[in-house]
């Protein structure tokens, strides 16, 4: 139990899907997508999955870098969606209407490649980047870009007319993926919808800057849904436990992406996969230990060597993915340490 699995970048099962920007790269056969009363969606397998299995490789719908001084990072990425690889500042190609920093391509090729994409928030960046990054926030702008991308991928994908759903079961992927999410303005408290809300109507609106045909009401949804299912990537695994000795954490984050699929993952404190974005932004799950036929496949939401005891992680789920965790590990950890303070809480929404 307590060997670190390394996850391969290159499983050698691995059926790349070509031509389909919108489909993952990979799902194992025997990886399936149930529903559970309260949890809602969830992943199960179907039959025994042995430790060091890879079940599943998702292209992010929408990604972005999160770096300081993108211009002396080398962890900025690729901006094209089919390199997103990381761009090092010696040899970046930017924008020649120099909208943001925090835009480069590899080379000439990415950036044409993603000229269609691109040249849907361009105007935006350039315009509000500044602007919601001074008078509200980094991270306010970071949540912002990521909806004016998944706004980018969406419009890429009615242009490109791409046929999806169809070749891999039952799996929605592409947009429909994306509207089927969890999370909603119930979710969320009511100050964070407010604030939300007038973020849209200032910035997300349909405008010469950000042509698109999404009401407000479907954006702030839209954002509602974002803050629930968005995954930080990070240099090194998240999700061992036991924690080694001594405790590796993830290192510091670098990009933010939403992954139509990944996304159904729930979480448990005592996860059986692992997750980390491969070298293309594209998020794998490897099995930590052999798992059973109809059990749950769940990842960690957090660094588990950051939030170590009951109390603190319930804390930090509470607020940040606003659910009980009722896992394994802390209903076995409720007898052993100090509840009372939690049940003398008030009752929480649940998601
Ligand atoms: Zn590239
Ligand atoms: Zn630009
Ligand atoms: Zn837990």
């Amino acid at each position: 139990m307590s060997q670190v699995v390394y996850i391969t970048t290159e499983p050698s099962n691995r059926i790349l899907v070509e031509g389909n920007q919108t489909e993952p790269d990979w799902i194992h056969p025997q990886l399936i997508e149930s529903t559970d009363a309260i949890k809602g969606r969830q992943f199960r397998v179907s039959s025994p999955i042995p430790k060091g299995t890879c079940l599943l490789v998702d292209r992010p719908y929408a990604i972005i870098p999160v770096v300081d001084e993108p211009a002396q990072n080398d962890n900025l990425i690729c901006s094209n969606p089919a390199c997103n690889r990381r761009a090092p500042r010696h040899a970046r190609t930017l924008c020649p209407n120099a909208c943001t920093a925090d835009v480069t391509w590899c080379n000439s090729t990415c950036r044409e490649a993603d000229s269609l994409r691109h040249g849907f928030e361009c105007a935006w960046l350039k315009r509000y980047a500044g602007t919601i990054r001074s008078k509200w926030s980094e991270y306010d702008f970071g949540m912002l870009w990521v909806i004016v991308r998944l706004l980018a991928a969406r419009h890429c994908q009615l242009h490109e007319r791409t046929v999806v759903g169809e070749s891999m079961g039952n799996w929605k992927h592409g947009w429909s993926g994306i509207e089927s999410l969890c999370g909603s303005e119930d979710t969320w408290p009511h100050d964070s919808v407010r604030s939300w809300s007038a973020l849209v109507k200032k910035y997300l609106r349909s405008s010469p800057a950000l042509p698109h045909e999404t009401s407000a009401d479907r954006v702030l949804h839209l954002i509602c849904q974002e803050e629930a299912n968005s995954f930080g990537l990070y240099p090194r695994e998240t999700g061992h436990y036991p924690l080694p000795s001594p405790p590796v954490d993830r290192g510091e984050q670098f990009a933010a992406a939403v992954y139509p699929t990944a996304a159904i993952a729930n979480h448990s404190c005592l996860p059986n996969i692992i997750h980390k974005a491969d070298d293309k932004g594209r998020m794998v799950f490897t099995a930590s230990r052999d798992i059973f036929p109809g059990e749950e496949c769940c990842i960690s939401y957090f660094d588990l060597t950051q939030y170590t005891d009951l109390a603190s992680r319930r804390e930090h789920l509470r607020k940040s993915f606003r659910f009980m965790c009722q896992c394994e590990r802390c209903v076995s950890e409720e007898s052993t340490e100090e509840s009372t303070e939690w049940f003398a809480m008030p009752m929480m929404d649940m998601l």
